[in-house]
């Protein structure tokens, strides 16, 4: 029996059954353990196993030699004893640690379907290519309150973490999911939302059922197959989940940031248009609707063109994209878009059918050429399904009013010029429709209760192409704030606490990019700056843009690569990149032409108006930015700007935050104010953010296949390594004395009892409930990373 207490893995390497072929039963659950990685196996398989060999009385366990390998009926190898024995759950365990070590434990999982593994309380999830067996209800059931080492690494254990600190703590909680484009951050975030409508028991079923359909609904119009990822998301997401203090689920809220609208008007090779255009394309061909909205059923429109792309079949029969539609459709109409919808599909339609537009350049006398609509009966259907006047439309592409000495000089648009126009208000179209139905998915989500929140942040990962533009380095930028974010949370503030509190523990080195920070957010020199500052010349270009880029920044991270045409080079904490300035100043400015604004707010369509009525956010890619940081201190725009230096002028407060007073207060207020939104993301994200790192084995999206050379550099660049160290030797949790004893008296008190708010109550409380390897600083309590989940474990059995 006391085989029992150790880990099954082990059990099963030390207890085979001798007949083992000649047990179906026994072989079949066997098999189901090692292929299935099953749930509940301490309990459950043990408790079966058990029976089964009790029935049968005879049932030997006999010492298998080390290196002996079970086979299945299907003869597939399964695990080595020795493997089985090693394999490790949580390498912040592992006696030896380095690269190597780490690569082979994430390997040898790989291989039996383990995705998941452990660095202390960060989650490892390897993308597995493949269906699998691990998200059943079963699976959904056992994590629920579960002590974490009871049941292997799970997604799902993050919910309840996350969920588990919430209720406990009275606190929000933040889930920051990371890792390059196709290596599972969109699926972990679906998965995490769902186990959260389970763990918050929605007690109104369409309320579970709308926050899980908002994901479909917002995935068909911001997400789209790249050379990378079929279901590449193009716009980043925070999704917040609400709950009542009690922690039932309440609701959801989204914002999306730096959706990339450019694809609508333009794709590199090989992919493909935001997935709604294919979608209502093969849904309305189906119900016949095609022409009712102005599309073709024989040629392309351009902005759906591809090489490897025919419209019929491959989107107008489409099977798949038909069944699609429908469940758009069905996502609309639960949420609650019932009366829009037949706008929704027309501003789509309006959009394909502007992207037809064609111009002719006319030779003139008096300027430089003019344009001409080549195809006006196109340009009517784009207008029809616009709802605004032909004439009007073809007026604002092929001409501009320019305002001199307050007269109004109209002027004609060179061919290119039309065409740009045309292009600029696609997106925008595009871009606000966007916005328009994240919005309405909020209002009609919403509750104004005062509850919690678990915010799930899903964002693109780092980028680096053969031709890389401004989008990437939207996407890098983000990247780099996420990683020292990171980084500030596992490395700098632990070490500071150290320091400050006098507790023993060894350094950890590890690479700060906070210069990279610099480089892109300070002002007024820093690459943002200095982007904006040019976009506001009329007479710049992106050559003056890149030379003053060269002029300014000093850093040797920034680089301009010989015979590369306005080409620039970051060395970002995750590898160098060639950027290509062509076309920044444009993409940063985003400007929509006035006469276009204008026009669409004739339309007499309510939602075109009201795309563009809506006070336009202004897209400098700073308020970007910003606007994508805020939503995690919960705070709007405006407030965080203000609330950031309200907070520079008072950094007395040393007891909060240690840091304030030494290196930040030789910053300048600029610099200060970008890494203080970092500060305020972590101290007002109370309650320890979770991290999910998500790893892609290989390229070619394959099963089974593990590249340990590509899994070994995302290793390097996310830092697992050092994380590993921090997580084995570091004290993750740090909570003042006050707080501690608050929180745990119970453990080691009878309620009415007051027990001093001193180290020494600490300690006894501790001591009771037998926790090893803590440390009492100066005024908090040190904990390593699974005491803080013992110990919350310890009081729910109590309460
Ligand atoms: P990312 O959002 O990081 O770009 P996705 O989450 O879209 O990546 O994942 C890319 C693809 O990988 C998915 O479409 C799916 O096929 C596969 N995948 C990712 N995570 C899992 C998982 N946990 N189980 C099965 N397949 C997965
Ligand atoms: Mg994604």
């Amino acid at each position: 029996p006391e085989l029992w207490s150790n880990d099954f893995n082990d059990f099963i390497c030390k207890c085979l059954i001798k007949d083992f072929e000649l047990r179906p039963n026994v072989f079949e659950l066997l098999q189901h353990v090692f292929i299935k990685q099953i749930v509940g196996r301490e309990k459950t398989l043990q408790k079966q196993l058990m029976e089964l060999i009790d029935l049968n009385q005879q049932m030997g366990v006999i010492e298998k030699t080390r290196h002996e390998r079970i086979h299945t009926k299907k003869g597939s190898y399964m695990k080595s004893q020795s493997q089985t024995c090693d394999d490790v759950e949580d390498l912040a365990t592992l006696e030896v640690l380095d690269e190597n070590t780490i690569t082979e434990q994430l390997q040898r999982r790989y291989a039996t379907e383990q995705i998941y593994t452990y660095v202390g309380d960060i989650l490892i999830a390897v993308n597995p290519f493949q269906k699998t067996e691990l998200y059943t209800p079963e699976h959904s059931k056992i994590y629920v309150g579960a002590k974490r080492t009871s049941n292997p690494p799970h997604i799902y254990a993050v919910a309840d973490i996350a969920y588990q600190s919430m209720v406990s703590h009275n606190t929000d909680q933040c889930i920051v999911i990371s890792g390059e484009s196709g290596a599972g951050k969109t699926e972990s975030a679906h998965l995490l939302v769902q186990q959260l409508t389970v763990l918050g028991k929605a007690n109104n079923q369409t309320l579970q059922e709308k926050i899980l359909l908002v994901n479909s609904l917002v995935e068909a119009f911001g997400n789209a197959c790249t050379v990378i990822n079929d279901n590449s998301s193009r716009f980043g997401k925070y999704l917040e989940m609400k709950f009542t203090c009690g922690g039932t689920v309440v609701g959801a809220q989204i914002s999306d940031y730096l959706l990339e609208k450019s694809r609508v008007i333009h794709r590199a090779v090989g992919e493909r248009n935001f997935h709604i255009f294919y979608y209502i394309y093969a849904g309305l061909a189906e119900r016949k609707k095609l022409g009712h909205y102005k599309l073709s059923d024989s040629k392309t429109p351009k902005y759906l063109h591809n090489e490897n792309v025919k419209l019929v079949p491959d989107i107008v029969g489409n099977a798949f994209y038909k069944e699609q539609f429908e469940t758009v459709e069905q996502c609309f109409k639960v949420i609650g878009f019932t009366l829009e919808l037949g706008s929704v599909y027309s501003t789509l339609a309006g959009i394909l059918n502007a992207g037809d537009v064609e111009f002719t350049s006319v030779a003139s006398e008096h300027q430089t050429d003019k344009s001409n609509i080549s195809n006006m009966a196109v340009l009517e259907s784009a207008a029809s399904l616009l709802c605004i006047r032909a004439d009007e439309l073809q007026e604002a592409l092929t001409s501009h009013c320019v305002v001199t000495r307050g007269e109004t000089i109209v002027r004609s648009n060179t061919v290119e010029k039309a065409i740009e126009v045309r292009d600029a208000m696609s997106k925008a179209l595009y871009g606000r429709l966007f916005s328009w139905i994240v919005n309405r998915i909020n209002s009609l989500l919403k509750l104004d209760n005062k509850g919690l929140n678990i915010g799930i942040l899903d964002i693109f990962g780092f980028e680096n192409f053969k031709r890389n533009s401004f989008e990437q380095l939207c996407i890098n930028i983000a990247n780099e704030q996420i990683q020292f974010y990171f980084n500030q949370h596992i490395f700098a503030w632990e070490q500071d606490e150290y320091l400050n509190e006098d507790v023993d523990a060894r350094v950890i080195e590890y690479e700060d990019n906070r210069p990279l920070l610099d480089l892109f957010l300070q002002k007024p020199m820093g690459m943002l700056a200095l982007l904006d500052e040019e976009s506001r010349f009329p007479q710049a270009t992106d050559q003056t843009l890149v030379e003053k880029f060269e002029d300014n920044l000093k850093s040797k991270n920034f680089w301009r690569p010989k015979r590369v045409d306005l080409g620039f080079g970051i060395h970002h904490y995750a590898g160098k990149v060639i950027y290509n300035a062509s076309g920044f100043l444009a993409k940063n400015r985003d400007a929509l032409p006035a006469d276009i604004v204008l026009l669409l707010r004739s339309s007499e369509n309510e939602l075109i108006r009201k795309l563009v009525t809506h006070p336009l956010t202004k897209t400098g890619l700073l308020f970007t930015l910003y606007k994508y940081l805020t939503p995690l201190v919960g705070l709007p725009f405006q407030h965080a700007e203000f609330f950031v230096f309200a907070k520079a002028e008072s950094t007395g407060d040393a007891t909060h935050h240690p840091r304030e007073t030494t290196n930040m207060k030789t910053q300048t207020v600029a610099s200060y104010f970008r890494y203080s939104l970092m500060d305020l993301l972590s101290k007002m994200v109370a309650g320890q953010p979770h991290f999910v790192r998500c790893i892609k084995p290989n390229n070619d999206r394959q099963a089974h296949k593990f590249d340990r050379e590509k899994v070994l550099i995302q290793l390097r660049y996310t830092g697992i390594l050092e994380t590993a160290k921090i997580r084995r030797q570091g004290y993750s949790h740090r909570i003042l004395f006050n707080n501690f004893i608050e929180r745990y008296s119970i453990l080691a008190f009878r309620a009415n009892e007051e027990p001093p708010m001193n180290p020494e109550t600490c300690a006894v409380i501790l001591e009771k409930v037998k926790l090893e390897n803590w440390v009492l600083g100066k005024t908090k309590v040190f904990l390593k990373y699974y005491h803080a989940e013992q110990l919350n474990l310890m009081v729910r059995q109590t309460t």
